[in-house]
């Protein structure tokens, strides 16, 4: 007989554990907190828009298809390249900087950085070896506790060793002169949640793997087109998601998990238990465990939060391209600052998408959807959102004038998602948008675990688990928890 696995959440970590156990002969329920699948990559259509409402972009676009492939399916997804990868407009600048992947292209934005091509290659190809080095070594690994990861570190070259202590800022610093150079590097550890400044150096790694490995990548129809198509395998392979069903509580005997209780009292039991909701605070709130309690979750490094705005507007905005970061004049000061305060900034950086551009579907005729995301400290710092009307007014009117279109007066559909609302739909921990952060204490077996410390059958996937956040590193949550399933356990094919 099939063995049954009962996977706690739809988000994308949930939805690809459950395409491969379900190849593997799991029979697999999903239960979901929410009314739709996706979890943070999710869908909000509202007055004849359609709006992703969190991730518009990814890097190493092949994790997708390793998914696709490990469960014997055709890629159901058409990607598209980002070309150029994004858009930077700083306050004190008319024009903005293109991001090219060809390093020759760039430097013709970068004008002012002697020797860029050089400096460029010098630095990527550092952050090139970084990658290439902990790939297999660290990021694709189960391991057996905090031993076994110290010895997986003694196999990665020493040379990498001072960028575990240096910030990523200041490995720019040692490459680069131009101050918009190293702030347009640096943007890739807002991905990770957090600011340069607090950032290990070792994440250079991410500016390879935007420039020269696989680049950035979209999806035809849009991201939610991601979930929609492994919902239909989902399908196929006979699972089941339920929705509008929380997890509340949990039932042991002995040392055994007996099953979950859901917010109606309803108990669910499987041979096999995998949470999607966040590895941290689930094992805190859900299942009481003392080493997660709300005093130790909050001493825990959190990334920060999304405040969002989904706008429809009346008119095609031509100074705009489909990504862009809107930046000012006073970044370290900004980004020191900003993110551990209650006060919403006056003059805040925000990243636009319009992903109507390539999916015209998306908007009405004459129309585009914009979205805006403007990161933000997490619930502990700023508790009160009662200011959420007029930060969205304040980025909206500074939008308008930097793009030269009253956004505003064209507004014909406008939603707001503050970091409470965030915390609210997807259970994340203090609104935090993309789970535990990436500091060092916090990485590799530091991490919560993807292996339950108490439950031999209760297992844990997503952004706070290993490896990390974001979709492709998610989906590579997915093939490791499923391999430490088999393992244990066993498929019965
Ligand atoms: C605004 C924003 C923008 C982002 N942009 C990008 C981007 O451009 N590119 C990128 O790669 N990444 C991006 N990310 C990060 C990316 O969205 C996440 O890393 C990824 O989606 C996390 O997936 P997950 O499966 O771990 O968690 P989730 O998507 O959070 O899924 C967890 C699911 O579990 C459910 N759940 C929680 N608790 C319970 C419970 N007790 N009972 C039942 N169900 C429960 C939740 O409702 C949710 O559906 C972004 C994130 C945000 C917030």
């Amino acid at each position: 007989m099939n063995k049954t696995a009962l996977v706690i959440g739809a988000g994308l970590g949930g939805l690809s554990t459950a395409l491969r156990l379900s190849t593997k002969g799991y029979k697999v329920t999903i239960l979901e907190k929410h009314h739709q699948a996706g979890g943070r990559l999710n869908q909000l259509k509202k007055d004849g828009f359609t709006f992703d409402v969190g991730p518009s972009f990814f890097s190493m676009s092949y994790e997708f298809k390793e998914l696709f492939d490990y469960c014997k399916v055709n890629n159901p997804l058409q990607f598209n390249e980002l070309n150029p990868l994004y858009s930077v407009y700083f306050s004190y600048k008319k024009k903005p900087y293109l991001i090219h992947k060809d390093l020759q292209k760039l430097s013709t934005e970068f004008s002012d950085e002697k020797d860029f091509v050089r400096k460029a290659n010098a630095y990527l190809k550092a952050a090139k070896e970084v990658f290439h080095d902990t790939e297999y070594r660290v990021i694709k690994k189960n391991f057996e506790g905090k031993m076994d990861y110290l010895y997986q570190l003694t196999k990665v070259p020493l040379k990498h060793g001072p960028k575990l202590f240096r910030s990523m800022w200041s490995e720019l610093e040692k490459h680069f002169e131009t101050e918009e150079v190293k702030i347009i590097f640096s943007l890739v550890a807002f991905f990770l949640g957090a600011t340069p400044f607090d950032t290990p150096a070792v994440y250079s790694l991410l500016n390879y793997t935007e420039l020269q490995h696989d680049g950035y990548w979209n999806v035809k129809g849009g991201m939610y087109t991601i979930t929609e198509e492994i919902v239909k395998l989902l399908q196929q392979n006979n699972v089941e998601i339920i929705y509008n069903t929380e997890i509340k509580q949990f039932v042991q005997e002995g040392n055994k998990l007996q099953g979950f209780i859901d917010q109606h009292g309803k108990k669910w039991t499987a041979d096999i238990y995998v949470s999607n909701a966040d590895a941290a605070s689930f094992r805190g709130q859900i299942l009481g465990r003392k080493s997660f309690n709300p005093d130790k979750l909050d001493k825990m490094d959190w990334t920060l939060s999304p405040f969002t705005i989904y706008l429809g507007v009346k008119g095609k905005l031509d100074n705009i391209h489909h990504h862009n970061y809107f930046l000012g004049e006073n970044f370290k000061a900004y980004a020191d600052k900003i993110f551990k305060t209650a006060v919403a900034p006056q003059k805040p950086y925000y990243y636009v998408n319009v992903s109507s551009k390539s999916n015209p579907e998306c908007a009405p005729e004459g129309c585009e959807n914009i979205f805006i995301l403007c990161p933000m400290p997490d619930l502990r710092y700023k508790k009160d959102w009662s200011d959420r009307e007029s930060l969205a007014d304040t980025i909206i009117a500074d939008l308008s004038q930097r793009i030269d279109f009253d956004l505003a007066a064209n507004t014909l559909s406008r939603t707001i998602y503050d970091p409470i609302d965030w915390q609210k739909m997807f259970n994340l921990y203090q609104g935090s948008g993309l789970g535990l952060a990436h500091g060092m204490n916090q990485i590799g077996a530091l991490r919560p675990s993807n292996k339950d410390e108490q439950f031999s059958n209760l297992y844990y996937v997503g952004a706070s688990t290993i490896p990390g956040t974001g979709l492709p590193i998610v989906v590579i949550s997915s093939k490791l928890v499923t391999d430490r399933i088999l393992n244990e356990h066993g498929g019965t094919i």
